[in-house]
Parts: C-alpha cells; sequence; structure tokens
C-alpha cells in the first residue's frame, strides 16, 4: 500500500482549502443539532463517564462577548454593546442555557471552569458576583477544579480581584498583548504599564495560585526591543506562564479592515520576535514556549485545553461561539457574533452546528492533536482500550514506508513537522473526507498540481526540505 501521487494531490488540495480552519473534526461541514439531540448526546456522554468509559475530565466554558472597545488586531468573538443593557440580556440567555443542562450533569463533576471571551471581566462586579452564584449552584465541581478567568489590566482592580479570588478563580489569564506605550496606541487599547504591574502584585500578595499574561508579536509600531523586553518584564516579576503568539492580520481584524497592509517585512519582523521569545524563554526556565499549553512551572498551564488536546476530554460550552465536545457523540458549536449578519436580539440560544463522533472518530482526533508531539500507546490503550497501530494499521504502514514515523516501544513519534497538515488527512474518516469533498469537491481539478499553490500559502511546509509532501 501507498501514497499515490493522485491522493497526495488530493490531500495538497484539501489542505489549501481548509487553511483557515484546519481542524478535526471540521464543525463547519456539519449539521444543525437541536437542543433534543444535544441533550441525548449528553445524556450518553455522562453516562459513558459514569460507567468509565469516557475520560472523567470534564470541562464547562463560559463566552462573554463584550469589550469597551476593539483592538486593531483582535480576531476573537468579541463585540463592543450599545449598551450595559445588552450584557443583562445576554446573562439572562446564558442562565437559561444552563439550566437546560444542569441537570444532566448532576451526577458528575465538572474540572475546569474557563471564562473567555472578549472579556469577561467587562461584567460589573454585582453581576459576576451573581452570575458567579448561579453557576456554582447549578453544577458540581471537582475539590481540585481549575478555574480560569481571563481579565484585562484595564478592568481589572483590587475589588475585582478579591471578588474572583473568593470564587475561587486560581489560574488568572490577563490579555497585555504589549506594553509598550507606542504600541498600546496604535493598537487602541487603554492600558499602562503601571496598572499591569499593580495588579500583577496585588494577584501575587494574594496568593493567586497561577497567573498567566497574554503577549502579541508583530503588533503595529512595535520593535523587537519593545517585544523583549515586555517579555524580560514578564520573567522577572516571576508570571507564571507568558502565552506570546505573533500577529496574524486576518480579514476580519480591525487592522484588515482599515485596509492596512502587513509586508513581508512586517511578517520578518514578527517571526524574529517569535525566535526571541523561545531563545529567551528557553534559556530562563527551560520551557519549550512555543508549544502551546506550556506552562513554566509545573501546573501553571490551562487544564481545559490540554485535557482537551490531549486526553480528548469533554467540554460543555455555553454562550456565543462556545465550542463543546461530548464524548464519543458530537462535537458542536453555537455560531460566533462575528459571523452572524445582523446584530443579535440575544434571544437566539442556543443554536448548534457541529458535527457526530464515535470511539473511532475520538481516536481520530486524538492522533490529529498529537501528530506533532507523538504520544504514548499506553496513554493511547487507556484512554480507547485498543492499541493505536492495531486500529490504524494501514495508515502507520503508509507513513512508516515514508519515513514519517517512528515507534519506540511505548513512543510514537511522527517526523511530520509543518507537513502534518497534509499528512493528518491519511487518518481523516471517509465520512469527513466525503463532507469536506461534498462542499469543495468541484472545484479540485485532477490534473492540477496543487504543490505550487501550496507551496506559496504554507512556505514554512516546504521550506529547506527535499522529498516531502
Ligand atoms: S483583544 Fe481582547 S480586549 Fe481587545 S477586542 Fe479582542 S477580546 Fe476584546
Amino acid at each position: 500500500m501507498e501514497l499515490t501521487a493522485e491522493r497526495l494531490n488530493l490531500y495538497r488540495f484539501l489542505t489549501l482549502k481548509l487553511a483557515d480552519d484546519d481542524l478535526y473534526p471540521h464543525y463547519r461541514y456539519g449539521e444543525n443539532f437541536t437542543l433534543d439531540e444535544i441533550k441525548f448526546f449528553w445524556r450518553r456522554t455522562v453516562k459513558m463517564i459514569l460507567d468509565k468509559k469516557a475520560p472523567k475530565k470534564l470541562g464547562l466554558y463560559i463566552h462573554i462577548p463584550f469589550c469597551h472597545q476593539k483592538c486593531n488586531y483582535c480576531m476573537c468573538d468579541s463585540y463592543v454593546p450599545f449598551s450595559y443593557g445588552q450584557v443583562s440580556e445576554y446573562l439572562a440567555l446564558l442562565k437559561k442555557e444552563i439550566g437546560y443542562f444542569s441537570d444532566l450533569f448532576k451526577d458528575v463533576s465538572f474540572t475546569s471552569i474557563y471564562f473567555g471571551g472578549g472579556s469577561p471581566s467587562f461584567l460589573r462586579p454585582v453581576d459576576l458576583d451573581n452570575f458567579l452564584r448561579f453557576i456554582y449552584g447549578s453544577f458540581s465541581f471537582s475539590h481540585d477544579c481549575q478555574v480560569i478567568f481571563e481579565g484585562t489590566p484595564t478592568d481589572l482592580n483590587e475589588e475585582y480581584i478579591d471578588l474572583l479570588m473568593r470564587h475561587g478563580v486560581n489560574r488568572f489569564t490577563i490579555g497585555v498583548q504589549s506594553l509598550d506605550s507606542k504600541v498600546i496606541r496604535n493598537i487602541k487599547r487603554p492600558q499602562t504599564r503601571e496598572k499591569f504591574v499593580r495588579i500583577f502584585k496585588y494577584l501575587r500578595k494574594l496568593g493567586a495560585p497561577w497567573i498567566n499574561v497574554d503577549l502579541i508579536a508583530g503588533l503595529e509600531g512595535q520593535t523587537k526591543e519593545s517585544f523583549v523586553s515586555d517579555v524580560k518584564l514578564m520573567l522577572d516579576l516571576g508570571v507564571d506562564m507568558v502565552h506570546a503568539s505573533g500577529f496574524s492580520p486576518l480579514p476580519h481584524t480591525p487592522f484588515s479592515r482599515q485596509g492596512k497592509k502587513f509586508t513581508l517585512e512586517n511578517e520578518r519582523l514578527r517571526d524574529e520576535m517569535m525566535e526571541a521569545f523561545e531563545e529567551i524563554t528557553k534559556n530562563n526556565t527551560g520551557a519549550n514556549a512555543l508549544e502551546d499549553g506550556a506552562g513554566y512551572k509545573d501546573g501553571a498551564e490551562n487544564l481545559q485545553e490540554t485535557d482537551l488536546r490531549k486526553e480528548n476530554s469533554s467540554l460543555l460550552g455555553i454562550g456565543y461561539s462556545a465550542q463543546s465536545h461530548a464524548f464519543a457523540q458530537a462535537w458542536y458549536e453555537h455560531p460566533c457574533l462575528t459571523h452572524l449578519k445582523k446584530r443579535p436580539t440575544y434571544n437566539k440560544l442556543p443554536l448548534f452546528r457541529g458535527v457526530r463522533s464515535s470511539l473511532k472518530e475520538e481516536m481520530i482526533k486524538f492522533i490529529y492533536n498529537n501528530l506533532q508531539s507523538g504520544f504514548s500507546r499506553r496513554l493511547f490503550r487507556s484512554l480507547f482500550g485498543m492499541d493505536a497501530t492495531k486500529v490504524f494499521k494501514r495508515e502507520f504502514l503508509l507513513l512508516s514506508k515514508l519515513g514519517k514515523v517512528n515507534i519506540k516501544g511505548d513512543r510514537i513519534i511522527f517526523q511530520v513537522g509543518p507537513e502534518h497538515l497534509i499528512y493528518s488527512k491519511i487518518f481523516y474518516s471517509k465520512k469527513r473526507l466525503r463532507d469536506i469533498l461534498k462542499i469543495h469537491g468541484h472545484s479540485y481539478r485532477e490534473n492540477k498540481d496543487y504543490r505550487k499553490e501550496l507551496e506559496r500559502f504554507y512556505p514554512e511546509i516546504y521550506l529547506s526540505r527535499e522529498n516531502i509532501g
């Protein structure tokens, strides 16, 4: 068995078509689900958790889409409300949605909660207090539950932090992005270095267990020196984890909408900043800074994200743009506010769109998630009760013929690097490929070689590599 040139060409074509959303199992190619169907999925997943047939880690994600301003680089599903009345309306809607599910989860405990956005710190203290009480009254949580809250340096203050600590928040994630006053002006983010340092020290004084800071490289007007100075400040302060990402001018960011250009020179500078970030953190902490979710200190990582990625845990998402995963039943999401044509009236939730899952689909998702880092066969067996190399014998044989996989005892190591985007397609289920081809198949030209196009689009796949997909 071999990967024919035709098949490889099809995988290149699909890699190009899925470029904006190359994340198995590709919800967009799915179907709409009713509330009853979603409840049915969860009933089965909860039973599997209780019967020890599904991972027992269970996350709760709550999306608060509001912000005081739209930052110019922002690609999140966030939105400046007309008035605070809209926020109250949205919170009422979230409570209603939680009400649909609380009974279904009465016999299991959530092991993580993530308040993301937007800016959850946009909520007024009194509303946040009420909302958190409502959540704690609706579900059960494990004693070691990681409670993550995203906040901005502008919104957070001593009173707000006291409130969050009282409610058990134990991982604060502060969206800083940059502390350079010129960059802050350019990106329209009203914050100061002094305020950030003040709230950070206050969090430390109160003994906040984990503090994560987000930074962005390649922002408008940012120099390598200013970015590096921000990274060093975080390390000097003793931040538990710095999550840095490179700016990418996606079409729906205000940056792109204003017709601004991100030149090749900007790209080069951004990449240099990210390299500097990797080097500084490695030298100072030994951490692999670019591996998403890796904390500098044990336990600092976002457990909800790592549980989902490394163990296929289940996740109940509440609110616009929230994503959910009911193990072996479905992956689904709510619509994004930014994708809705009209401003929402906040009476439409819940709306669900997604794809059905099965044990085999869970295994594919696991391999997809761990294609770059590799994984342990023992872990795979403990999650799915089967040996990965037996279930995917054909696929492993194929990759091994190409020299793309190395099985050393318990460890499966893939040698695919950035071209995992192409080789991951080998594992796709027939149904998933069929659904994607139903949408894109008409533009596929058998006689066209998609390698050149892919090379232009994803130069990193082909850079200094020979004989690859
Ligand atoms: S970057 Fe954060 S604070 Fe700024 S608009 Fe986006 S979600 Fe809101």
